[in-house]
């Protein structure tokens, strides 16, 4: 679903790449040196000399050729060769040697029986809605996909005039408002990006709208960023962005199972009582059928910041373009495949570490997700080697395959629903991809995990520039920090990095499958892949995601998919092996006080945000700057901000702070101590430690979404995709809800002062 972007000022990168990238002896050679978190001296040999045959046995040409096969048909759910690759990834992990099934569930997936759109006036226009094949690539002209739509949105049968609202997010409506145009029983159109695009057929929707059109501007991700397909890889004229809009941050998964699994015989939801579903039509169109609509219309012209980059005067409407649009769907249920597979634990078995990446994509899916696929699938033989040369885990493996995320999440959801207290008695990481191309890693998840994604990337060799993959990265973080314009983040990122330890993960949002096992289970879950290099972006969820497409755009040679394997696999093997889990929680700690720390700058900003709006307003200086021809009203007056209290998280972070501190000391102490302690101590600690990251959910989850039970990860309810930290305060002072902002600071405060209650428990343990 979301791409793993990270595509900063390449043009200065690569200039000052070579600065950083003087060639140093391979990466391989001297990492025997280092330690590894949970390892004594002797087992951190033991385990690299183990990796070392790992690596051995990832072959790029294999994972070229299985891409091949698993994008030569459409493989979009419902399709044949979706279970007819759900079935050759079982027989390849049966082949390995792996313990492996198919899980079937039966989930609500609508297919467009009949769409169109045309414009009606003040001339006509009939929508092409189609993909034409393109020269060059060899699975372009194939039938048996799905024209473009968008899964979970009305059908429906409207005509309206059509109002631009730019990207469709929240701040455009203000926008709009503030130059009295209104969309109530208008149609919108809106392009894509800035946001979940569920989110802008929703807001549309709220704002009174009765239908929404989404289209990708070429400034986004065509002709302006580049040679478009077949020449370079950007969007191409004809090319659409299909994709789910369901509303996936309110609950992921089968609308019509809220909480538990679509297995046979379960009650499912009446369509009207599934609250995810959208109550409008949408549909995803290309530019080339976009730009004559946006031509017809009137009214004033678009901010700047709104234009995009076709050869047109963007205009906001209402009118006089007036469009009719009509969607109509087979409401059906179908099943989905998810393969599991098992390599189980020799001392741990109870102890899971469970490996993931979906392989349903929405045409071909080369990119998205199959390049995740095919690095996994590296790995699982690998593994499967390695255990038939003898060598087997401390815990138990669990690789799974999953159908169903382009829609809604679903094959993930459904299984982690199912399983939900299996996964959480025994579940102790959870290790996402979906997306994988040329160019830097990239890493969000569990903080309590940092240190493992660094100490793999440390490890591997980045094909192209013959540094780790880690020193890649950090070179990136401190580019990207060193701008006149660099976010605070980035400028924070940019200062750890420059100090050459440990860079920073990101946290995690939606937009994946990791979504049910760390915001639902509370499992510590990450999400990596490589990227940044690569043109894909253009051809994201089209026609156009093709094996041709990929293997000239995506990652030529396939190293990067060799690469993702090796930082992978190092990180499933190593969690896997060690003698206590490798997680460090002092940098849980740690960045949670960053994030307690931005807390009260939100709440500084809003008094001063709001005394500085209220002087404006007093001084009319918004009716005075109005241009009397083209009138702009003032906004409206901010409420008074009262005193925000935030103490009790202040005072929870800080005791925390100290027992993360204790807790990674008296590990490091057993550590040097060679982890000397009966095996039943350490698979208790490895229990307990297995099962913290539970310790920051609250049963009744967050407000009006009670799915999403995490504290500190959530996506944001008006970003759908991106990532809010400390959820329940920061999206209460984003809207202003100063009540809501102390309830979820104690509600917080009180959740982490039983994560701190656990981790003293486990010091304990390990102190004895
Ligand atoms: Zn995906």
């Amino acid at each position: 679903m979301k791409p793993m972007t990270v595509r900063p000022l390449l043009a200065a990168l690569s200039m000052a790449l070579c600065m950083f990238a003087a060639p140093a002896p391979s990466v391989a050679a001297d990492a025997t040196a280092t330690s590894l978190l949970g390892f004594t001296g002797e087992g951190a040999a033991t385990q690299r000399a183990l990796e070392q045959r790992f690596d051995a046995q990832l072959s790029a040409s294999e994972m070229r050729d299985w891409l091949q096969r698993l994008s030569a048909e459409p493989n979009q759910v419902g399709a044949p060769h979706d279970k007819a690759n759900a079935e050759f990834i079982l027989s390849l992990f049966k082949q390995w040697g792996w313990d492996a099934r198919i899980e079937t569930f039966d989930v609500l997936y609508p297919t467009p029986k009949h769409v169109a759109l045309e414009l009606v006036a003040p001339t006509t226009f009939k929508a092409m809605l189609h993909e034409p094949p393109v020269e060059g690539d060899a699975t372009s002209a194939l039938s048996g996909a799905l024209p473009p739509y968008n899964v979970y949105g009305a059908d429906g049968d409207v005509t309206a005039d059509l109002v631009y609202v730019n990207y469709g997010m929240p701040d455009d409506y203000k926008e709009l408002a503030r130059r009295g145009v209104d969309v109530k029983g208008k149609i919108v159109i809106v392009r894509y990006g800035a946001g979940w695009r569920g989110l802008k057929p929703e807001l549309a929707h709220e704002h009174g709208a009765v239908g929404c059109l989404i289209y990708s501007d070429p400034r986004d991700d065509g002709y302006f960023a580049g040679d478009t397909y077949p020449k370079g890889g950007w969007r191409p004229p004809e090319g659409v962005q299909r994709g789910s809009v369901a509303k996936m941050m309110v609950y992921p998964g089968d609308p019509t199972t809220p909480g538990y699994g679509s297995t046979p015989g379960v009650k499912h939801l009446p369509l009207d009582k599934a609250t995810t579903l959208l109550k409008i039509p949408v549909l995803p169109i290309s530019y080339a059928d976009a730009q004559p609509l946006l031509s017809a219309l009137g009214g004033p012209v678009a901010p700047e910041n709104w234009r995009g980059a076709l050869p047109v005067t963007y205009h906001i409407g209402g009118g006089p373009a007036k469009v009719h649009m009509q969607v109509e769907s087979d409401w059906t249920r179908k099943p989905v495949y998810d393969v599991i597979a098992t390599i189980k634990g020799a001392q741990e078995p109870d102890r899971w570490i469970v490996r993931g990446n979906h392989h349903d994509g929405w045409v071909f899916g080369a990119w998205d997700p199959l390049s995740g696929t095919v690095a996994m699938l590296g790995e699982a033989k690998a593994i499967g080697a390695l255990v038939k040369s003898g060598w087997k885990p401390k815990r138990s493996i669990v690789y799974t395959s999953w159908d169903g995320e382009e829609p809604g999440l679903l094959g993930s959801t459904e299984w982690a629903e199912t399983h939900a207290k299996e996964l959480q008695q025994k579940a102790v990481m959870y290790l996402n991809s979906d997306t994988n191309a040329r160019g830097f890693l990239g890493a969000e998840g569990s903080h309590s995990l940092q240190h493992l994604v660094n100490a793999a990337a440390a490890d591997v060799t980045d094909p192209e520039k013959g540094v780790s993959v880690q020193e890649r990265l950090r070179a990136l973080m401190r580019v990207e920090g060193a701008g006149a314009h660099a976010k605070p983040e980035a400028k924070r990122d940019a200062e750890i990095a420059a100090k050459g330890g440990d860079l920073p993960i990101g946290a995690l949002g939606s937009g994946s499958d990791y979504s049910a096992f760390l915001e639902h289970l509370g499992i510590a879950s990450v999400n990596i892949g490589f990227g940044g290099e690569d043109d894909d972006d253009g051809i994201y969820h089209s026609r156009y995601d093709s094996f041709d497409h990929f293997d000239r755009f995506g990652d030529p040679g396939f190293k990067y998919e060799v690469a993702l394997a090796q930082v992978a696999g190092r990180m499933v093997l190593r969690t896997a092996d060690a003698d206590l889990l490798p997680m460090r929680f002092g940098d849980f700690s740690a960045t949670l006080d960053h994030y307690v720390a931005q807390l009260h700058k939100l709440a500084d900003a809003a008094h001063k945000d709001t005394n500085a709006q209220h002087q404006l307003l007093d001084a009319k200086a918004y009716e005075l700057v109005s241009d009397p021809t083209r009138p702009v009203a003032p906004p409206e007056r901010l409420s008074d901000v009262p005193k925000i209290d935030l103490a009790p998280l202040d005072v929870a972070a800080k005791a925390l702070h100290a027992s993360a501190q204790a807790f990674d000391a008296a590990y490091a102490e057993r550590a040097a101590g060679g982890f000397r302690m009966p095996a039943r101590q350490s698979a208790r600690i490895n229990e307990l430690m297995g099962r913290m990251e539970q310790m920051l959910t609250d049963a009744d989850g967050l407000p009006g979404r009670e799915w999403f039970k995490h504290m500190i990860y959530a996506p944001g309810l008006l970003t759908g995709y991106g990532v809010k930290t400390v959820p329940g305060v920061r999206e209460a002072l984003e809207a202003r809800d100063w009540q809501g902002a102390d309830k979820y600071a104690a509600v917080t405060a009180k959740v982490l002062d039983g994560y701190r209650a656990e981790l003293d428990v486990i010091t304990t343990l390990i102190k004895h």
